[in-house]
């Protein structure tokens, strides 16, 4: 691989050309109109506009995509998280243009890629699945009969859905049957796939995934990452290790992974999610994301790998330069996305200009981001403007460090989600990690001045 073109924006480009620019690789950095500015199109080597900023026209239009690499010479595509990292059409066009796909196969992310299908290759690999249905619903009726069977409430999720999206709760037949068929066309109407599935509601679960990493014959994992702390079924903070999990358990979570990466040849950086019961020691696969996460920075703080640069390598052919014995977890460390979004607010999208910006620095210190003074966050897009992430050597060290970064972050002229964090510091359930995936949401709706206190002292 000689040059890299990155089919993505924001921090994770950012991210992108980094890892890239470490191994010695030449980067082609594709942007909208609505990005002609960004921190990424100025760091990489080469530019190129493939459109205007509604994504439909520039970051998720294949044939825009691969004509910017014909244009460049690019032979490799990086395609980040999001827009279409796993849309399994794309990654075979990009093979069939003779390139260079950063990530699975095609055929691994439809099998994979699509959470109905990926349920049964879970069962097939022994892993325990969410008792649901088996593969999309056909039937309503019969669908009903089954969600009946499981108990509600019911989960009636899209086959074809990510990032909290495409998700409805049912609490009885009657409302199983309004809301499967409104499910369903909102799943076509958003990922082009109207397919859904129903699971049992796992009450007070915890989020915990697995990271891996597959050359299409071996694979290794690099440990646990806890997400518990959701808003609208989105992450907005992340650790690892999970403090949930005693050494059995973990084990056991991170041998289930591998053996299913395994059982599908992956090749390349995935991650494999579970949702986590502590009071009986059960955890239970709910899907694969088969790309780079938002949050594996806080993996490669434990593990000390570059993980972006594992997966730009194993694409372009090396096998695994590690072998399980070699990921070793140390310390602990914290993520929290930093978002253009009004916290006190409802978590309204704010985008605008960055005036002054101080950022946070130091041992232990990270923050991934796409920001610098004089940057006009675009409102097209994702809200996310970066990630900070530190390290400790345990939670409680990693928690003052967090507040200690906090503390040295000044981004002007937005609102920004730090506030909010400032004031989950606060919190005595998370500072002993007592949280589930529901338990953000009433937190948030019970210290709401606590938030606007915090929002007003950073002002
Ligand atoms: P992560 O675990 O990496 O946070 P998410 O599922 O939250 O994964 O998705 C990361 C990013 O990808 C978010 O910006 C989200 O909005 C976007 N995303 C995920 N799945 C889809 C999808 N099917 N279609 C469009 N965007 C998606
Ligand atoms: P997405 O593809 O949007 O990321 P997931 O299937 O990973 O969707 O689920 C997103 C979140 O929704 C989970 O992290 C969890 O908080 C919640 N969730 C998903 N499935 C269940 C379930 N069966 N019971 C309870 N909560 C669930
Ligand atoms: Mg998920």
């Amino acid at each position: 691989m000689s040059k890299l073109l990155i089919a993505n924006r924001g921090e994770i480009a950012v991210r992108v050309i980094r890892a890239a620019r470490d191994l010695g690789i030449a980067t082609v950095q594709v942007y909208s109109d609505a990005d002609k500015d960004s921190r990424a199109v100025q760091m990489a080597d080469e530019t190129i506009n493939i459109g205007p900023p509604q994504a439909a026209k520039s970051y998720l239009d294949i044939e825009a995509i691969l004509k910017a690499a014909r244009d460049t010479g690019a032979d490799a595509i990086h395609p980040g998280y999001g827009f279409l990292s796993e849309n399994a059409g794309f990654a075979d066009a990009v093979a069939d243009a003779g390139l260079i796909f950063v990530g699975p196969s095609g055929d691994t992310i439809r099998l994979m890629g699509d959470k109905a299908a990926a349920r049964a290759e879970a069962k097939k690999a022994n892993v325990p699945t969410v008792p649901g249905s088996d593969g999309v619903i056909g039937d309503m009726q019969e669908a009903a009969k089954l969600a009946d069977e499981i108990g509600y409430p019911v989960m009636i999720k899209a086959a074809a859905g990510g990032g909290g999206r495409g998700i409805r709760i049912a609490d009885s037949a009657e409302e199983f049957l309004s809301l499967a068929p409104q499910a369903s066309s909102e799943a076509k109407a958003a990922f082009g796939d109207g397919g859904i599935y129903i699971e049992k509601v796992i009450e007070r679960a915890r989020h915990i995934e697995v990271q891996v990493l597959g050359d299409g014959e071996d694979v290794v994992h690099f440990h646990e990452r806890e997400c518990s702390l959701q808003r609208r079924r989105q992450k907005v903070w992340e650790e690892a290790p999970s403090s949930a999990l005693n050494e059995n358990v973990r084990d056991k979570l991170c041998a289930s992974a591998v053996a299913l990466a395994k059982s599908v040849n992956y090749k390349g950086a995935g991650t494999i999610e579970y949702l986590y019961d502590d009071e009986t020691g059960d955890f239970y696969f709910i899907e694969m994301n088969t790309r780079i996460q938002v949050e594996h920075p806080v993996t490669e703080m434990i593990c000390g790998f570059d993980l972006v640069a594992e997966m730009i390598a194993i694409a372009g052919g090396a096998k695994l330069r590690v072998s399980q014995d070699d990921v070793a977890a140390k310390g602990h460390a914290i993520e929290v996305r930093l978002n253009a979004e009004d916290p006190a607010n409802n978590f309204m999208p704010f985008p605008g200009v960055v005036g002054e910006l101080l950022a946070p620095d130091g041992p232990g210190v990270r923050f991934d981001h796409m920001l610098y003074p004089g940057y006009a966050v675009p409102p097209f897009y994702d809200s996310l403007l970066g990630k900070l992430i530190v390290w400790a050597e345990d939670r409680d060290k990693a928690l003052l460090r967090l507040k200690r970064a906090l503390g040295e972050l000044q981004v002007d002229g937005l609102a920004t989600t730090k506030p909010l964090f400032e004031a989950l510091l606060e919190s005595e359930d998370l500072r002993a990690g007592k949280v589930h995936t529901r338990w953000l949401e009433p937190w948030l709706e019970n210290n709401l001045n606590r938030i606007k206190q915090k929002e007003g002292s950073n002002s």
